[in-house]
């Protein structure tokens, strides 16, 4: 059967043709110098290519001289062993110049073959010689086998120089980047409930910030709430990593749901401190974005009770120079898991030097997944002029990568995934980086480097390497 050719080369049916004419043409030719040319006569043609009537005993491609007859048909045989070797390159051949090149050659090489077939030996008739130096004595099938191998041989050192002319773009990779433990185990959490308990599984809110995550649950059979009274009685549903408030859990029982918690255990920390706290009767500042589900989640895990205990949100250095608490002296804060250290940190000094008794916390709220992912953006924007970072728009730990590498001086972009690119763009840098928020999965970053590694003649480099081994264990009833 034939094989259909990519649009930019010609049919196999027409390089069978030009074998045929060419292999036509060489027969003729030779048939033509035995009639006309005497046994060893010289006919001079033009300076240096004289008609010379010679019987080679070489075999395949006239090149071996060998009158063993064993040896002989041994070689004949590996003269069609390689003809059907060029035959394969030419069928996956995708370059137009390569592929009239070993049409020449197949040509060349199958006239001599035929030749040797038919007559035992071949037929040399052209002489080339400058003054006395002879050269060769060859028919147009080594002329065709010359001219194609020479062709096949440029084309191929053209490319090899003009490839390695083209500098490469490279496409640096943060580490670490990515999944966090929090999104593993909140996704994991989801993927066994719908083993355990069968589609529909609900979740209120999005499990975790991203678009490509919630798509592929709900292909599966998840439905995305906002509330739970939207929840069927005695389905199974699921609060997201961010966390809820109290509210959100008496609910659950209230509506008679059966629920499982994927709260990062990072996050359900915060909701202890803010507890703890309430109960001490001391006010507490939480740093963090109005709004976000983490945060809406820890200020509904306040209940000062009898105790006095106020809580207050803190987004910016803005509202920590005008914030008012009524107990500035037994005051402490908490803060948003996903923040920029850097941004938090300058509100924490405005808070130090308003509220010098400000109580400190053990250890910083903000997660080692952000810290990492940040430490490594920061390393990445050293290394690269442009910094592509995937996550999802509502994805606070990406937005706060895009805005870090920005402060590096670093131009940023956010996208969800390849597509998003823009290659012409992108086309001016050498050196692109790659990182991706912790609610991003590896595959959408590989999607990115492909497309880069395509579209820009990239070559992926991994910066750093990802020691982070952090597991959150399942809740129990899903293990
Ligand atoms: S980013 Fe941090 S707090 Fe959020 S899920 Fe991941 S580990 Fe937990």
């Amino acid at each position: 059967m034939v094989q259909e050719r990519t649009e930019n080369l010609p049919s196999l049916r027409i390089g069978y043709f030009f074998i045929l004419v060419l292999v036509a043409l060489d027969a003729i030719s030779k048939y033509l110098a035995k009639q006309y040319l005497e046994f060893g006569e010289m006919v001079p043609m033009v300076p240096s290519l004289d008609l010379l009537l010679v019987f080679n005993s070489g075999v395949a491609f006239s090149m071996l001289d060998f009158n063993n007859a064993f040896t002989s048909y041994g070689l004949l045989i590996i003269g069609f062993v390689l003809v059907g070797y060029l035959y394969s390159m030419l069928r996956k051949e995708e370059d137009i110049i390569n592929y009239w090149a070993l049409i020449l050659i197949i040509a060349g090489a199958l006239g001599n073959l035929l030749d040797r077939l038919v007559d035992g030996v071949v037929t040399d008739f052209l002489y080339f010689h400058v003054d006395q130096f002879s050269f060769f004595i060859f028919n147009l099938a080594d002329a065709f086998i010359s001219i194609g191998a020479a062709i096949f041989i440029i084309a191929e050192l053209q490319k090899y120089f003009s490839s390695s002319r083209i500098m490469k773009t490279q496409i640096i990779l943060a580490n670490p980047r990515g999944f966090c433990a929090g999104v593993d185990r909140a996704i994991d959490i989801v993927n066994q409930a719908l083993v355990k308990f069968g589609a529909p599984i609900y979740v209120r809110h999005e499990v975790v910030h991203n678009k490509t995550v919630v798509e592929e649950l709900k292909s599966q059979g998840v439905i995305f709430v906002d509330e739970l009274d939207e929840v069927p009685e005695s389905a199974h549903v699921i609060f997201s990593a961010h966390g809820v408030s109290d509210k959100v859990e008496q609910e659950a029982i209230k509506f008679k749901l059966r629920s499982f918690d994927a709260t990062c255990p990072l996050v359900t920390k915060v909701h202890s401190e803010v507890q703890r706290h309430a109960r001490a009767g001391r006010d507490i500042i939480l740093i963090g974005h109005d709004g976000h589900p983490e945060v809406e989640g820890t200020l509904g895990r306040h209940h000062p009770g009898e105790s006095g205990s106020q809580i207050y949100l803190v987004q910016d250095e803005e509202e920590a120079m005008e914030l008012k608490v009524t107990q500035p002296q037994n005051l402490t804060y908490v803060s948003q898991t996903t923040l920029s250290l850097d941004d938090t940190n300058a509100i924490v000094s405005i808070l130090y030097s308003r509220f010098p008794e400000i109580l400190k916390p053990k250890s910083s709220d903000i997660c080692y997944a952000t810290q990492n992912r940040q430490d490594a953006v920061k390393q990445l924007a050293l290394e690269a002029e442009y910094i592509v970072v995937i996550g999802s728009r509502n994805s606070s730990n990406s937005n706060r990568l895009k805005e870090l590498a920005e402060k590096c001086g670093t131009p940023s972009i956010l996208i969800d995934d390849y597509s998003e690119l823009n290659f012409a763009d992108l086309s001016g840098y050498k050196k692109i980086g790659v990182t991706a928020g912790a609610s991003a999965p590896e595959s959408l970053v590989q999607g990115v480097v492909t497309a880069l590694c395509q579209s820009l003649n990239g070559e992926p480099l991994e910066l750093g390497e990802n020691k982070e081994d952090i597991f959150f264990r399942l809740p129990p009833e899903l293990r």
